[in-house]
């Protein structure tokens, strides 16, 4: 199974990074963790046909990790439709929120702009959910305050990935590592702490605590990318693709 960095960046586009996507792929499936606003130009430079995406999974509804959602939808309206219904799967009021967007992004007149083929669902903390067959554990991360923001792992074909979402450092995250094939951690700032995202300092002191069989770090701010040759971890990159 392949995983390709889309975009590693943070909200700001640090270091000419793209916004939040990792594209999934495996034998006969396709799908995203995150669609920051530069996921489907980013998904047209590995040449994999954006029609074969058969989800798009969601970690909060932050601008930088679910803004790129409307371009998938005009891509399969105007461009290249697509046969089956894409699934987009996110914490409560995903449905609501890109519906909005979409209809602020692309809608006119006084009538909602009908999407492309869509199933919404519904991810709650804690609850397992299969997504087209992708089986998702989602749980809750320190991140905002008000609305929720998930991590999740995902497994497929015998494989598991766990994804941070965005998120302060969590003890969580060494429970959830364990026997997982691939850790993607955000990592926005080296040693500053502001607001609710990690830092690698946090991150270090807990490194050999991860039992998972691969960490990359992601979702780099412009502080890590100042300390980059200084990192234990390995660090993502736009067009990076992970195999394992
Ligand atoms: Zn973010
Ligand atoms: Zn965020």
């Amino acid at each position: 199974m392949n995983l390709h960095i889309l975009g590693c960046g943070d909200a700001f586009g640090s270091g000419g990074r793209h916004q939040s996507s990792y594209l999934v792929e495996a034998s006969d499936r396709l799908f995203l963790l995150d669609c920051g606003p530069t996921a489907l130009l980013a998904m047209k430079r590995t040449g994999i046909d954006p029609r074969r995406l058969d989800a798009i999974i969601l970690s909060h509804l932050h601008g930088d990790h679910f803004g790129g959602v409307p371009f998938f939808f005009i891509e399969y309206l105007y461009q290249r439709p697509k046969r089956d219904p894409l699934v987009v799967a996110g914490p409560s009021g995903t449905e609501e929120k890109v519906r909005q967007l979409f209809q602020l992004m692309y809608g006119g007149g006084s009538s909602e702009k009908a999407l492309p083929p869509t199933c919404f669902q519904v991810l709650i903390p804690d609850e397992p959910a299969s997504v087209k067959g992708i089986e998702v554990l989602p749980f809750r991360v320190p991140h905002q305050s008000h609305e929720i923001s998930l991590g999740f792992t995902v497994r497929y074909q015998g494989k598991r990935v766990l994804f941070s979402g965005d998120s302060k450092w969590t003890e969580i995250f060494i429970e959830k590592a364990r026997g997982i094939d691939l850790f993607l951690c955000e990592c926005s700032f080296y040693s500053q702490q502001p607001g609710m995202h990690a830092n690698y300092h946090d991150l270090q002191a807990n490194l050999s605590r991860l039992e998972s069989k691969q960490l990359i770090l992601t979702h780099l701010g412009e502080e890590m990318l100042a300390h980059q040759g200084e990192l234990a971890a390995r660090v993502a990159a736009d067009g990076m693709v992970i195999e394992f």
